[in-house]
Order: C-alpha cells, then structure tokens, then sequence
C-alpha cells in the first residue's frame, strides 16, 4: 500500500518579512487609547510567492476571509456622505454592538467622533454600482443617483438588504484606521441574496442542492 501522505509535495514556503507602516500620529489618541500605548511594530512571517511585496503578501491572505459589502453613511451638515466597507461585524447582542474600521485618511473617518450617528446599509448582490459608486470607482454614465431615508438623524440607503442606524459609544486606535464602536439604534431587511466580496472581487453566493 503506497503512503500517499509521502507523495504529496508541499509548496515552496516563503515567509516575507513585514514591518508595519504603523500611523503614531495625533497628539492625543482616540476612543479610550492614548497613542502612547499602542503596541510597537513586530515582523510578521508570511507565505507568499518570491518578490510578492510582504504587504500585498498579507492583503492577499486576509482577502481569503469573506465578507459582505456595506456602506456607511452618515449626515454632513446638510450633505449625506457615504463610503464602502466591507469591515463590518456584529460584536454584541446584549447589549447590541456592531464595528466599523475607517482608514484614517477617509472622509468619514473625519465625520464619525463619539456620538455621531452612521447608518450601515448591506448591499444586495444587484447592488455592485453602489459599491463602486462610494468606493469611488468609475461608473457607466446610466447609473442613477441613490436615494436615502433619514432614519433617527441616520442617511440608509432605499433597497439596501439591510439597513441599520446606530450610535458610536466608543473608538479606538486601529493602526492606519480608527475602529467605532456603534449601538444600533434601528434594523431593517428586505428580501434579496447578499453581495460578496472575496479575494479582491465581487462573488455572488450560489445555491447548492443537497444530492444523497
Ligand atoms: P470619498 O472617497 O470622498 O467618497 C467616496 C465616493 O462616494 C466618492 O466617489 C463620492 O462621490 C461618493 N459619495 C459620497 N457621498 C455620496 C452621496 N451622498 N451621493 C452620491 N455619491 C456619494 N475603506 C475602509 O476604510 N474600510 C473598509 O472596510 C473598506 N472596505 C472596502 C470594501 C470594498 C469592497 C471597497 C471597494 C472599498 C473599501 N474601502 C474601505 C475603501 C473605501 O470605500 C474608499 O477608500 C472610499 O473612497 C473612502 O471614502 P471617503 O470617506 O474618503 O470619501
């Protein structure tokens, strides 16, 4: 009986050395951490192909996680402004807490602060024009405006699979972006199957039957 185990080849491993770009800027810091605290930059040992860049080494992997697609929205004055994220999680139910992570060189993250209202809409897999639209990416001339409700002081998007309202009650230091805490204040869902994203692109789910 062959050992198949022995047959199998292992990739080449190449581990690439990554030291963090990390943003020490602010002279105070943000949420409840003084920029004093944050850690200092470690190596991070990542498999990669030989001349991949180590970040892109490591964006690559993180990429292989899946998620869904939202934008955040929020009122500017008498402006709506809205960006795409697909860093979004559910992080409580008692009580009832979700987590945004904003690059700081966003325009939102300069409008989210302690107590700003943002709204989370969650897009439907025919809704990839928004994404690319708050992403700011190009779009084909035919794509109309989105339409928003005001919903507790909070912008969602109409026909978004899920919407919520929330609160930030806290923010914290994230690196190059700044993670709000938010209590949602209002949650809505309309029917529909999510928009994907993975490994860089748009995915659709796709319905398997169960054979045997
Ligand atoms: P801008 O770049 O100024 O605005 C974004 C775009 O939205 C612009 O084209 C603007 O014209 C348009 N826009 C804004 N408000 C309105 C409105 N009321 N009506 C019509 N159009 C409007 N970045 C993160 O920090 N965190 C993430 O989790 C994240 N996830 C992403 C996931 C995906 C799938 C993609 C494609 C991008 C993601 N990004 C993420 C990148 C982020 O979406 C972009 O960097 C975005 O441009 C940042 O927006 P901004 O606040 O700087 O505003």
């Amino acid at each position: 009986m062959p050992d198949l185990i022995n047959r199998v080849t292992a990739p080449p491993e190449v581990h690439l050395p990554l030291r963090g770009h990390v943003v020490y800027g602010g002279p105070e810091g943000i949420g409840e951490t003084h920029f004093d605290d944050v850690p200092e930059p470690e190596t991070v040992e990542i498999e990669g192909e030989k001349g991949d860049d180590p970040r892109v080494a490591l964006r690559k992997t993180l990429g292989l996680f899946t998620t869904g697609v939202t934008i955040i929205t929020t009122r500017a004055g008498d402006e709506v402004h809205g960006m795409t994220a697909n860093a979004f999680m559910s992080v409580s139910l008692e009580p009832p807490l979700v987590l945004i992570s904003i690059d700081r060189r966003a325009k939102m993250c300069g409008l989210l602060h302690e107590g700003a209202r943002f709204g989370v809409n969650v897009l439907g897999e025919t809704q990839r024009d928004l994404s690319d639209r708050f992403a700011g990416r190009p779009l084909p001339d035919d794509v109309g405006q989105p339409r928003f409700a005001m919903i507790h002081d909070t912008p969602l998007i109409d026909g978004a699979l899920a919407q919520f309202a929330a609160r930030v009650v806290r923010s914290y230091w994230g690196g190059d972006h700044s993670l709000f805490l938010g209590q949602p204040l209002y949650a809505h869902t309309n029917p529909g199957t999510p928009l994907v994203f993975h490994r860089g692109r748009y995915e659709r789910l796709v319905e398997t039957t169960a054979t045997g």
